[in-house]
């Protein structure tokens, strides 16, 4: 598949809202179009999106050895809060309630406190579910608390050796730092979930960390993989490709089990991989195995949507779906009756208790190798003042994206703003990230 040429990803308009499709339509016609819908399909089948990156802030308080961040995102003021909420409707426009809306960065945390707490806000009364993604460093306690009551749904921490964060040489040295983020969350209605990016220094660290994450399931419940992907300020030049493959096969190892990452696809095979496993006992179980199974149920559970923070509630909203479609009743059981064999000494181990871990595998595209079929039927997007596009896309033009000013309407009239203000100018060393910072090093021992 050739690669998009730079005029191509310069010229690339985002989508613009199909008014006579609803957003299910749109996304199964994507998958088709691809060649990547099939029983097994959630996109177009049960979501009309995987998520969407509403970035409220470019500024972090990490520099990352592959971050996808610009060297320019630095000297970029926060973009007005009328126009985050202009892009929250946006978001709800294109793909309708239970969207899963990502308020990122750059570390949204860094974003002053009462315009964050909007910004979930507003997101929730839309209808939709924000997702915290943060590297947890100003992500107290109290924040979450105050975030959690405002509506937030997920909190994603992003914790591995790419942010060389003094004290951790290793991933499993910062197990001690994701231990202690998940205290944070102890007792909140929030679902947790992990981020790592695999690199060649931390491949060989996954299985032990999957086995990390097996201890804290009830606690985590989704762990994510991101391959390295060459795009953004980072220093880090990846020496190979690391296949999403060799990903799930570290995970597996992990694990301990097989699982299967096809019986629920999300979008593009060659962007993601999603498995579910249970917990009992300490071992993990595969969820999805019975692929057919599987396929039959996604139809069916099509509109259900469960709460992901209380187990609770969403055993009860399982049960009330159950009690209204009898004609499932002897499929569920005898799938019930074979899991609950299979897993029967886990059971026994963990006194009845069964968790949900799930695992998801993310291959981000390199900015020089885009592949237009997977950029045209990309399933997690990041919302523009024009409309969604490809994250990866997104990543590989930043620049045009972040840099340009915007035209906001505030009840006092329109203005146009201007994204480079007096931070522009802090570009000593101590503000400046990625190949920026280490260009001044190299300045400085030279001189
Ligand atoms: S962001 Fe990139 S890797 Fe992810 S789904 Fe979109 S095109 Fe695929």
């Amino acid at each position: 598949m050739p690669c998009m040429t730079q005029a191509e990803i310069d010229a690339f308009v985002p989508n613009s809202l199909h008014e006579d499709d609803t957003p299910l339509e749109v996304a199964r016609q994507a998958m088709e179009h691809a060649r990547c819908w099939s029983p097994s399909q959630q996109m177009g089948g049960r979501w009309p999106i995987g998520c969407v990156a509403l970035e409220i802030t470019q500024r972090c308080n990490l520099d990352c050895t592959l971050c996808y961040l610009s060297e320019h995102s630095e000297s970029v003021r926060d973009i007005p809060l009328e126009e985050v909420f202009r892009r929250i409707d946006l978001i709800h426009r294109h793909y309708g309630p239970n969207t899963d809306v990502q308020v990122t960065g750059g570390d949204p945390t860094l974003r002053r406190r009462d315009e964050l707490l909007a910004i979930v806000r507003r997101v929730r009364e839309r209808g939709m579910r924000p997702t915290l993604m943060t590297n947890g460093r100003k992500a107290t306690r109290n924040l979450l608390e105050a975030l959690a009551a405002a509506g937030l749904v997920d909190v994603a921490f992003h914790v591995d050796t790419t942010q060389h964060v003094k004290g951790y040489r290793s991933e499993a040295e910062l197990n001690a730092l994701r231990a202690a983020y998940l205290d944070r969350c102890r007792g909140l209605p929030l679902s947790v979930m992990f981020n790592t990016t695999v690199h060649e220094g931390n491949f060989d660290e996954i299985p032990a960390l999957v086995r990390f994450f097996r201890t804290q399931a009830g606690r985590v419940r989704t762990a994510s993989f991101q391959a390295q992907a060459q795009t953004g300020r980072g220093v880090h030049e990846k020496k190979f490709d690391i296949t999403l493959d060799a990903v799930a096969a570290q995970i597996e190892r992990g694990a301990g089990t097989a699982i299967n990452f096809a019986s629920s696809l999300v979008g593009h095979p060659r962007c993601s991989r999603y498995g579910l496993c249970f917990e009992a006992g300490g071992r993990l179980y595969d969820a999805l195995d019975d692929a057919e199974f599987i396929a039959r149920l996604k139809p069916a559970t099509a509109h259900l949507v469960l709460d992901r923070g209380k187990r609770g509630n969403a055993a009860k909203q399982f049960l009330a779906w159950l009690a209204s479609n009898p004609r499932h009743w002897a499929g569920i059981l005898r799938w019930f009756t074979l899991k609950a064999w299979q897993m029967k000494s886990g059971i026994a181990a963990g006194s009845g208790r069964v968790n949900t871990l799930s695992f998801l595998i993310h291959g981000f595209m390199d900015a020089s190798a885009l592949d237009r079929e997977r950029v045209n039927a990309c399933v997690f997007k990041t919302m523009t003042a024009e409309g969604p596009v490809s994250m990866c896309l997104h990543n590989a033009r930043r620049d045009s994206y972040i840099l340009q000013p915007i035209r906001v309407h505030t009840p006092q009239g329109a203005r146009l703003w201007q994204p480079l203000g007096a931070a522009a100018q802090r570009h000593g060393i101590k503000h400046a990230k990625g190949r920026s910072r280490q260009k001044l090093i190299e300045q400085r021992t030279l001189t």
